[in-house]
């Protein structure tokens, strides 16, 4: 049997997942399938984090970021903070051929992406601006903490032809400061992949992320022969203490892996979901939680299924 493999950080990439694993078990490129399958992501209103429905900064503006990377090449391309586009992930890839300007930003993506043709759409949606406004109004009320919500979709593929690409999308932190950028659309921060060794891509706190270029980190483990999941979990582990010693406290981190067999493994400080597939395993949400030094992960139920889509629609 060929080997191919497909994983993806959070329980929103469950549809996508199955999209780009039904394309990777036909033969198709793995850069294609996880295109394929970000786009369905983004493209979702219902999901709060990535693409249209993405909420917003702190001026109620949806400013995404997304980044592709090919193991082969190692070729980058990456767009941050860029607004009305439909598929960021789409702009990233067609950069990611590029020798030069392969990361853009803001108003410079935009023209970029207007120029090559990319479909122009306004990103928020009307339950994204009622989101907006009920925090405001808690945040003034409350006194709570603006940066609450957030989540980046993360994939990582690998093809029959054991190519790897990685890909992110991103609508950052839930009111975050107009122009704040963080670790999804930064190499080796929030994705890294060789074709050598395999790929990483991370998910959380993205001003603690890049701290410890964690996806990177993530690769280098598995290159001195460590498995993905002792990678993964190792690095979010080590670094997470640092950042304790070092700072008093860490963010949410959780990191999803794939090497160059096929054979995924993830790491987080929180309770995670991802998806994963594999010629052997259908696509399916699992549930990681940390305890003690470990991770238990274990197969969402259908009944916790159900909860989550009823949530994600629920009247705001
Ligand atoms: N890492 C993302 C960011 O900081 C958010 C997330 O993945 O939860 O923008």
């Amino acid at each position: 049997m060929k080997t191919w493999g497909m994983i993806a950080t959070w329980r929103m990439a469950i549809e996508g997942v199955t999209l780009g694993s039904e394309m990777l078990k036909n033969g198709e490129k793995c850069q294609d399938a996880l295109e394929k399958a970000v786009i369905f992501v983004e493209d979702y209103p219902f999901y709060k984090s990535v693409g249209y429905g993405g909420l917003p900064n702190e001026e109620c503006e949806v400013e995404l970021d997304a980044a592709f990377m090919d193991g082969k090449t190692l070729s980058i391309g990456a767009v941050a903070s860029i607004k009305d586009f439909k598929n960021p992930i789409s702009i990233a890839r067609k950069l990611s051929a590029d020798r030069y300007n392969i990361f853009l930003v803001g108003a410079g993506a935009e023209s970029y992406a207007h120029k090559n043709g990319f479909v122009r759409q306004n990103m928020l949606t009307e339950r994204a601006r009622k989101t907006w406004e009920l925090r405001v109004k808690e945040i003034r009320e409350k006194n709570l903490s603006p940066y609450d919500g957030h989540d980046t979709v993360c994939m990582i593929a690998i093809d029959q032809e054991k190519d790897m690409a990685v890909a992110t999308s991103t609508s950052g932190l839930f009111m975050k400061k107009k122009g704040r950028v963080g670790d999804s659309p930064v190499s080796g921060s929030g994705f890294y992949v060789d074709n050598e060794i395999g790929g990483a891509a991370a998910t959380g706190l993205g001003e603690d992320i890049m701290k410890g270029c964690l996806s990177y980190e993530v690769v280098q483990r598995m290159k001195k022969g460590e498995t993905p999941q002792k990678a993964a979990q190792g690095a979010v582990d080590d670094f997470s203490k640092e950042l304790i010693k070092r700072r008093g406290k860490a963010g949410e981190i959780s990191i999803v892996a794939l090497n160059n067999r096929g054979e995924w493994g993830i790491g987080t400080n929180v309770e995670f979901t991802f998806c994963a597939a594999t010629p052997t395993e259908q696509p399916k949400v699992y549930i990681a939680t940390p305890v003690n030094g470990e991770v238990k992960i274990e197969i969402a139920s259908e009944e916790y299924m159900r909860a989550y889509k009823e949530k994600i629609q629920r009247g705001i």
